[in-house]
Protein backbone atom coordinates (compact mmCIF):
# COMPACT_ATOMS: atom_id res chain seq x y z
CA UNK A 1 0.00 0.00 0.00
CA UNK A 2 1.27 3.33 -0.78
CA UNK A 3 0.09 7.04 0.25
CA UNK A 4 -0.45 9.49 -2.30
CA UNK A 5 -1.64 12.90 -2.31
CA UNK A 6 -4.19 14.74 -4.44
CA UNK A 7 -4.60 17.69 -5.83
CA UNK A 8 -7.87 18.75 -7.53
CA UNK A 9 -9.97 21.65 -8.61
CA UNK A 10 -12.54 23.74 -10.73
CA UNK A 11 -14.17 26.86 -11.64
CA UNK A 12 -17.47 25.52 -13.62
CA UNK A 13 -20.32 24.32 -12.27
CA UNK A 14 -20.93 23.47 -8.53
CA UNK A 15 -17.21 22.82 -7.77
CA UNK A 16 -17.95 21.67 -4.07
CA UNK A 17 -20.43 19.39 -4.75
CA UNK A 18 -18.05 17.88 -7.38
CA UNK A 19 -15.52 17.44 -5.70
CA UNK A 20 -17.49 15.65 -2.64
CA UNK A 21 -18.76 13.59 -5.36
CA UNK A 22 -15.13 12.82 -6.49
CA UNK A 23 -14.01 11.89 -3.20
CA UNK A 24 -16.55 9.30 -2.70
CA UNK A 25 -15.80 7.82 -5.72
CA UNK A 26 -12.41 7.19 -5.21
CA UNK A 27 -13.87 5.85 -1.73
CA UNK A 28 -16.00 3.64 -3.32
CA UNK A 29 -12.98 2.23 -5.70
CA UNK A 30 -11.66 -1.17 -3.62
CA UNK A 31 -7.99 -0.72 -3.74
CA UNK A 32 -8.42 3.25 -2.96
CA UNK A 33 -9.15 4.51 0.78
CA UNK A 34 -9.26 8.26 1.45
CA UNK A 35 -7.87 8.78 4.36
CA UNK A 36 -7.95 12.86 4.96
CA UNK A 37 -9.72 15.30 2.76
CA UNK A 38 -8.34 19.04 2.97
CA UNK A 39 -10.27 22.60 3.73
CA UNK A 40 -11.75 23.82 0.17
CA UNK A 41 -10.04 27.33 -0.56
CA UNK A 42 -11.04 30.23 -3.49
CA UNK A 43 -8.10 30.52 -5.45
CA UNK A 44 -6.55 32.91 -8.54
CA UNK A 45 -7.15 31.35 -11.85
CA UNK A 46 -3.66 30.33 -13.93
CA UNK A 47 -3.81 30.88 -17.72
CA UNK A 48 -5.05 33.46 -20.02
CA UNK A 49 -8.35 31.63 -20.56
CA UNK A 50 -8.92 29.74 -17.51
CA UNK A 51 -11.95 31.43 -16.76
CA UNK A 52 -13.34 32.44 -13.05
CA UNK A 53 -11.98 31.94 -9.69
CA UNK A 54 -11.08 28.28 -8.77
CA UNK A 55 -11.89 26.27 -5.81
CA UNK A 56 -8.80 23.76 -4.92
CA UNK A 57 -8.64 20.64 -2.44
CA UNK A 58 -5.94 18.01 -1.86
CA UNK A 59 -6.37 14.78 -0.32
CA UNK A 60 -4.59 11.82 1.24
CA UNK A 61 -5.56 8.00 -0.01
CA UNK A 62 -3.56 5.07 0.46
CA UNK A 63 -3.92 2.87 -2.20
CA UNK A 64 -2.46 -0.65 -3.37
CA UNK A 65 -3.37 0.32 -7.54
CA UNK A 66 0.30 1.50 -9.43
CA UNK A 67 0.57 5.05 -10.20
CA UNK A 68 -0.61 4.77 -13.64
CA UNK A 69 -3.72 2.88 -12.68
CA UNK A 70 -4.34 5.64 -10.16
CA UNK A 71 -4.21 8.00 -13.03
CA UNK A 72 -7.01 6.27 -15.03
CA UNK A 73 -8.87 6.22 -11.91
CA UNK A 74 -8.35 10.66 -12.16
CA UNK A 75 -8.93 10.72 -15.50
CA UNK A 76 -12.37 8.47 -15.32
CA UNK A 77 -13.39 10.89 -12.04
CA UNK A 78 -12.96 13.73 -14.27
CA UNK A 79 -14.70 12.42 -17.17
CA UNK A 80 -17.62 11.70 -14.98
CA UNK A 81 -17.69 15.05 -14.17
CA UNK A 82 -18.38 15.74 -17.29
CA UNK A 83 -15.01 17.57 -18.05
CA UNK A 84 -14.02 19.25 -21.50
CA UNK A 85 -10.85 18.74 -22.41
CA UNK A 86 -10.07 21.83 -25.08
CA UNK A 87 -8.05 24.31 -23.62
CA UNK A 88 -5.11 23.09 -21.79
CA UNK A 89 -5.67 25.35 -18.22
CA UNK A 90 -8.92 26.30 -19.57
CA UNK A 91 -12.07 26.48 -17.50
CA UNK A 92 -12.66 22.68 -16.27
CA UNK A 93 -15.35 21.19 -14.14
CA UNK A 94 -12.57 19.28 -12.50
CA UNK A 95 -8.73 18.22 -12.33
CA UNK A 96 -7.29 15.72 -10.41
CA UNK A 97 -3.72 15.56 -10.20
CA UNK A 98 -1.15 13.01 -8.76
CA UNK A 99 0.64 15.28 -6.38
CA UNK A 100 3.20 12.38 -5.35
CA UNK A 101 2.72 8.94 -5.34
CA UNK A 102 4.27 7.68 -2.00
CA UNK A 103 8.15 8.68 -2.30
CA UNK A 104 8.35 7.63 -6.37
CA UNK A 105 9.79 9.01 -8.64
CA UNK A 106 7.96 9.14 -12.22
CA UNK A 107 9.05 10.40 -15.50
CA UNK A 108 7.26 8.41 -17.86
CA UNK A 109 4.88 9.40 -21.42
CA UNK A 110 1.49 10.00 -19.13
CA UNK A 111 2.77 10.88 -15.44
CA UNK A 112 5.65 12.99 -14.22
CA UNK A 113 5.75 12.79 -10.30
CA UNK A 114 5.63 14.45 -7.81
CA UNK A 115 3.69 16.71 -9.74
CA UNK A 116 6.18 19.27 -11.49
CA UNK A 117 4.39 22.49 -10.57
CA UNK A 118 3.49 21.44 -7.31
CA UNK A 119 6.44 23.41 -5.54
CA UNK A 120 5.41 26.84 -6.81
CA UNK A 121 1.79 26.76 -6.58
CA UNK A 122 0.06 28.07 -3.50
CA UNK A 123 -3.60 26.40 -4.58
CA UNK A 124 -1.94 23.26 -4.68
CA UNK A 125 0.51 23.41 -1.64
CA UNK A 126 -2.16 25.28 0.56
CA UNK A 127 -4.49 22.50 0.62
CA UNK A 128 -2.29 19.72 0.84
CA UNK A 129 -0.58 20.96 3.51
CA UNK A 130 -3.58 20.30 5.31
CA UNK A 131 -3.18 16.72 5.07
CA UNK A 132 0.30 16.11 4.41
CA UNK A 133 2.24 19.38 5.27
CA UNK A 134 5.17 17.03 6.86
CA UNK A 135 5.63 14.87 3.62
CA UNK A 136 8.54 14.79 2.18
CA UNK A 137 8.84 15.99 -1.51
CA UNK A 138 11.88 12.81 -2.89
CA UNK A 139 13.29 15.57 -5.34
CA UNK A 140 13.58 18.68 -3.64
CA UNK A 141 14.16 17.22 -0.49
CA UNK A 142 11.63 19.31 2.28
CA UNK A 143 8.63 18.84 3.17
CA UNK A 144 5.37 20.47 1.75
CA UNK A 145 4.83 23.30 4.71
CA UNK A 146 8.00 24.43 4.07
CA UNK A 147 7.64 24.39 0.32
CA UNK A 148 4.33 26.65 0.88
CA UNK A 149 6.04 28.82 3.65
CA UNK A 150 8.94 29.94 0.79
CA UNK A 151 6.73 30.97 -1.47
CA UNK A 152 5.25 33.25 1.91
CA UNK A 153 8.04 35.48 1.58
CA UNK A 154 7.54 39.04 0.70
CA UNK A 155 9.03 40.95 -1.11
CA UNK A 156 9.64 37.82 -2.97
CA UNK A 157 12.91 37.79 -4.58
CA UNK A 158 13.87 36.57 -7.95
CA UNK A 159 17.32 34.99 -9.33
CA UNK A 160 17.81 36.56 -12.49
CA UNK A 161 22.02 36.57 -11.88
CA UNK A 162 22.35 33.20 -14.46
CA UNK A 163 20.46 34.69 -17.21
CA UNK A 164 21.84 35.60 -20.19
CA UNK A 165 21.83 39.77 -20.58
CA UNK A 166 19.27 39.46 -23.12
CA UNK A 167 17.27 36.98 -21.40
CA UNK A 168 17.60 38.85 -18.45
CA UNK A 169 16.66 42.00 -19.96
CA UNK A 170 12.79 40.20 -21.62
CA UNK A 171 12.25 38.94 -18.00
CA UNK A 172 12.71 42.06 -16.13
CA UNK A 173 10.46 43.55 -18.59
CA UNK A 174 7.34 40.85 -17.73
CA UNK A 175 8.48 41.65 -13.66
CA UNK A 176 7.75 45.05 -14.12
CA UNK A 177 4.06 44.46 -14.05
CA UNK A 178 4.45 42.83 -10.32
CA UNK A 179 6.74 45.54 -9.23
CA UNK A 180 4.03 48.28 -10.38
CA UNK A 181 1.76 45.97 -7.78
CA UNK A 182 4.46 46.19 -5.10
CA UNK A 183 3.81 49.88 -5.28
CA UNK A 184 0.22 50.12 -5.03
CA UNK A 185 -0.50 47.59 -2.74
CA UNK A 186 3.11 46.15 -0.89
CA UNK A 187 2.58 42.64 -1.49
CA UNK A 188 4.41 41.48 -4.28
CA UNK A 189 7.93 40.75 -5.87
CA UNK A 190 11.77 42.62 -5.39
CA UNK A 191 13.75 41.17 -8.38
CA UNK A 192 17.20 40.94 -9.38
CA UNK A 193 18.50 40.14 -6.04
CA UNK A 194 21.60 37.58 -6.07
CA UNK A 195 20.35 34.27 -4.17
CA UNK A 196 21.43 31.13 -3.72
CA UNK A 197 19.16 29.04 -2.58
CA UNK A 198 16.84 26.17 -3.86
CA UNK A 199 13.96 27.38 -4.64
CA UNK A 200 15.50 30.69 -5.97
CA UNK A 201 17.59 28.55 -8.10
CA UNK A 202 14.94 26.36 -9.19
CA UNK A 203 12.48 29.07 -10.34
CA UNK A 204 15.14 30.75 -12.59
CA UNK A 205 15.09 27.42 -14.25
CA UNK A 206 11.78 27.38 -14.64
CA UNK A 207 11.54 30.94 -15.83
CA UNK A 208 14.67 29.60 -18.21
CA UNK A 209 12.19 26.74 -19.10
CA UNK A 210 9.47 28.51 -20.20
CA UNK A 211 11.27 31.00 -22.31
CA UNK A 212 13.00 27.73 -24.47
CA UNK A 213 9.64 25.51 -24.46
CA UNK A 214 7.74 28.65 -26.37
CA UNK A 215 4.61 27.23 -25.20
CA UNK A 216 1.15 28.08 -26.32
CA UNK A 217 0.39 31.67 -25.88
CA UNK A 218 2.78 34.09 -25.21
CA UNK A 219 6.32 33.97 -23.38
CA UNK A 220 5.10 36.74 -21.35
CA UNK A 221 2.06 35.20 -20.09
CA UNK A 222 3.14 31.68 -18.83
CA UNK A 223 5.73 33.67 -17.02
CA UNK A 224 2.50 35.83 -15.58
CA UNK A 225 1.17 32.44 -14.84
CA UNK A 226 3.70 30.78 -12.72
CA UNK A 227 4.33 34.45 -10.83
CA UNK A 228 0.96 34.52 -10.00
CA UNK A 229 0.79 30.82 -8.98
CA UNK A 230 3.45 31.66 -6.42
CA UNK A 231 1.62 34.89 -5.18
CA UNK A 232 -1.76 33.98 -5.12
CA UNK A 233 -3.25 33.99 -1.72
CA UNK A 234 -5.90 31.07 -1.59
CA UNK A 235 -8.79 31.81 1.11
CA UNK A 236 -10.27 28.74 2.86
CA UNK A 237 -14.37 28.50 1.92
CA UNK A 238 -16.62 28.55 4.95
P1 LIG B 1 -1.10 21.05 -15.04
O1 LIG B 1 -0.27 19.83 -15.25
O2 LIG B 1 -0.37 22.32 -15.36
O3 LIG B 1 -1.77 21.08 -13.70
P2 LIG B 1 -3.59 20.18 -16.17
O4 LIG B 1 -3.77 19.46 -14.87
O5 LIG B 1 -4.63 21.14 -16.56
O6 LIG B 1 -2.20 20.97 -16.18
P3 LIG B 1 -4.43 18.02 -17.74
O7 LIG B 1 -5.12 18.45 -18.99
O8 LIG B 1 -5.29 17.65 -16.56
O9 LIG B 1 -3.39 19.14 -17.34
O10 LIG B 1 -3.52 16.77 -18.00
C1 LIG B 1 -2.69 16.67 -19.09
C2 LIG B 1 -1.86 15.38 -18.96
O11 LIG B 1 -0.95 15.50 -17.88
C3 LIG B 1 -2.64 14.14 -18.60
O12 LIG B 1 -3.15 13.52 -19.74
C4 LIG B 1 -1.62 13.27 -17.86
O13 LIG B 1 -1.18 12.18 -18.67
C5 LIG B 1 -0.46 14.20 -17.64
N1 LIG B 1 0.16 14.15 -16.32
C6 LIG B 1 1.48 14.11 -16.12
N2 LIG B 1 1.78 14.07 -14.83
C7 LIG B 1 0.61 14.09 -14.15
C8 LIG B 1 0.27 14.05 -12.76
N3 LIG B 1 1.23 14.00 -11.80
N4 LIG B 1 -1.04 14.07 -12.42
C9 LIG B 1 -2.00 14.12 -13.38
N5 LIG B 1 -1.75 14.15 -14.72
C10 LIG B 1 -0.45 14.14 -15.11
MG1 LIG C 1 -3.61 20.45 -13.00
MG1 LIG D 1 -4.62 17.55 -14.63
Amino acid sequence: MVKAGLALGGNLGDTVALLETAYQLLDDHPQIMVLKTSRNFTTSPVGVSAGNRFINSAALIETALSAEALLDICQQIEYDAGRVREIHWGPRTLDVDIVFFGSEIIETERLTVPHPACWYRRFVLDPLCDIAGTTEHPVLGVNYSTLQSRLKTRPFTVDLSQLAPARREQLQFVLKDFQAAEESDGTTLANLKLMDCPLQSRLQQKLGELYEHNLPGTFEDHLKDVLNAILDEPTPLQ
